[in-house]
């Protein structure tokens, strides 16, 4: 989950780390460190907490005329966030320097191995038995290229490394086993990254590692090599993504320009694949599946997190829109049931990183027992999109903030396109594509109103418990705005059916436990009526997410924050934002880091 950097080139080399690092720190930020090679010799920082604090120690000249390094900023596994247990970590002679992504499983029976032969470390991590194996290997006569295969032989579990060797610095060092990692390929310059987003700026050609291979880095020349050593051919990647992308701009947050991207980045999922007049959704990356498809009696959605909510919303959309028995499971349970599968079933991963680990674990599973695999996936050219039989780009550019508002907002668009697509009955799509349409000038009108949101923020802010309701299709939304409040400002929140309320919750129901209701005008409004009813006996706030169709709601409420209009398959696309925002609000107004809530990480390749 952790950031990695490496650069050699023609550049300065740590202004490159450090923007990098900078870049990356949504993936992990309790401690970061830089090792950079000059004058034969490898000098390494590090500090405990956010790379600003890292950049304020590099002071000096610290390390200038240096064209080669490594940086690292951690999300602690093994070992609390120290400075010594922050990378980059290195063997007893200093030779050898290593940063790593995931876990190393087997690194107690390592350890104490080299223990015995004599190996001192100074870290509690995993990861320094890397740099101590190789070194042992190297002790043993071995050349480092040797030395590097046989340790990567021996270390079970989960790495993305780089590895600078001080005796060879014409070399930079990569290696990748189910953790994600990138070469930047430049003009007399390469980079390598644990994600593209790193990159921005630098380069847009990128070259995606895969699990088992070595990459071997220079200024000039990328090879990359198998575990079996033998030299594997690889495929530039063109990224489309743009430095404003990823830059804050005038926002304060990237959390708040992200929000506000979704008009674009619904216009963005479907821009050119569909055509409303003809009832038509051209899905490109479906084309090479689209007999097999036909097939298809039953879909498994498979994801985490935030992508798990947009695919319990496609659950809804492929039984309505395309007749098909659906069923989405986390991708972190479904790995290790035992159901019986039949062969007309086929899965759709949903991952906005496509490097997520537990939802790639899911695909393995899939794809053992001879399903169809399908990807909705934000990063082009990731794992997940590889991985996948086929699949549909989200196109929603890169999401920096930790907490996902815009790939969700982009997934549902693909969900319903991918529903249109699937369904045998065209003619009932048209009017659904029109409205979806319409959506983004509706996203618009909801965001001119944030100030309002903002006001309610403040009266909510204090309360340290929340029950969200939703019922059909906004019973998802539901789930999402709570564990959206949950992840920015640390109040308790819990998502419910609506219609489940009484099934036990709504015992927690009093004057100090506020209700989000997400109640549109539609076919279980007046159901959800009932429900908040019975709320208000027990005296519990009420704040609703609703629209003008809805009268029956002000005599519950004052608190209103009224949506426009669309049909329901469509309402999460519009009842999910005013959610986003109100969390974001609560968040800030609260003092916290929206974009680097506490304990989490952005791209989860742990599992
Ligand atoms: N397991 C390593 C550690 O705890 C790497 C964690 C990371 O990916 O940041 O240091």
């Amino acid at each position: 989950m952790c950031g990695i950097i490496g650069y050699f080139g023609k550049e300065e080399a740590l202004p490159i780390l450090v923007n990098g690092l900078e870049a990356l720190e949504y993936r992990g930020y309790d401690s970061a460190g830089v090792a950079v090679f000059l004058e034969g010799e490898v000098k390494v920082k590090k500090s405990v907490g956010k790379v600003e604090i890292l950049k304020k120690s590099l002071k000096n000249n610290f390390c200038s005329g240096s064209h080669l390094g490594i940086g690292h900023t951690r999300w602690a596994t093994h070992g609390i966030p120290n400075k010594s247990n922050a990378h980059p970590h290195s063997d007893c002679q200093g030779r050898i320097f290593v940063v790593h992504n995931g876990i190393i499983e087997n690194y107690k029976e390592l350890k104490s191995y080299l223990q015995k032969q004599g190996h001192n470390f100074k870290s509690e991590t995993d990861t320094e038995v890397v740099p101590h194996l190789i070194e042992n290997f190297l002790n043993s006569g071995k050349d480092f290229d040797i030395a590097l295969f046989d340790t990567l032989r021996m270390i079970k579990g989960a790495y993305a490394l780089v590895i600078i060797d001080k005796e060879n610095p014409k070399i930079l060092y990569a290696a990748r086993l189910s953790s994600p990692l990138v070469i930047g390929v430049g003009k007399n310059e390469n980079f390598l990254a644990s994600d593209p987003s790193a990159l921005i700026g630098k380069t847009k050609n990128v070259v995606y590692l895969n699990d088992g291979e070595i990459a071997k880095i220079s200024q000039n020349d990328i090879n990359i090599i198998n575990l079996k050593k033998k030299k594997t051919p690889y495929e530039i990647v063109h990224l489309g993504w743009d430095l404003e992308q990823a830059q804050k701009g005038d926002f304060p947050h990237f959390m708040l320009k992200e929000i506000f991207e979704g008009p674009e980045v619904v216009r963005a999922a479907f821009r050119g694949r569909i055509k409303s007049k003809e009832n038509l959704v051209k899905l490109g990356g479906l084309e090479k599946v689209a007999d097999q498809l036909k097939e298809v009696k039953r879909l498994l959605i498979l994801a985490c997190g935030t992508s798990y909510y947009a695919g319990l919303v496609g659950e809804y959309l492929f039984e309505e829109i395309s007749r098909l028995p659906t069923e989405t499971h986390f991708a972190s349970e479904f790995r290790y049931r035992d159901e019986p599968f039949d062969k007309n079933t086929a899965v759709i991963a949903i991952s906005q990183s496509g490097e997520t680990a537990d939802t790639l674990a899911a695909i393995q599973k899939a794809k053992k027992h001879g399903l169809m695999t399908l990807g909705i996936v934000n990063t082009v050219g990731s794992t997940v999109a590889r991985e996948t039989d086929a699949g549909v780009y989200n196109h929603a550019g890169p999401e920096i903030g930790v907490a996902s508002t815009k790939a969700f907002l982009s997934q549902l668009t693909v969900l319903i396109m991918m529903a249109v697509y699937l369904s045998k009955n065209k003619n009932s799509s048209k009017k659904l594509l029109e409205e979806l349409e319409k959506i983004p000038k509706k996203i618009e009108i909801i965001l001119a109103q944030s100030a309002k949101l903002e006001k309610l923020a403040e009266k909510y802010k204090n309360y340290k418990n929340f029950l969200f309701l939703g019922r059909r299709y906004n019973y998802p939304v539901a789930l999402e705005g709570a564990l959206k409040l949950k992840e920015i400002s640390y109040i308790h929140a819990e998502g419910y059916g609506a219609g489940e309320m009484k099934h036990g919750p709504i015992a927690m129901i009093t004057e100090n436990f506020p209700t989000m209701a997400i109640i549109p005008q539609n076919s279980v409004s007046e159901k959800m009526i009932s429900n908040l009813e019975e709320i208000k006996a027990r005296k519990g706030p009420i704040f609703a997410i609703t629209t003008e169709e809805n009268k029956e709601i002000s005599s519950l409420t004052k608190d209103i924050f009224y949506i426009p209009k669309t049909i329901e398959p469509l309402e999460p696309l519009l009842t999910i934002v005013p959610l986003q925002l109100f969390a974001y609000y609560i968040g800030t107004k609260k003092g916290f880091d929206v974009d680097k809530p506490r304990n989490l990480a952005k791209s989860v390749t742990v599992e």
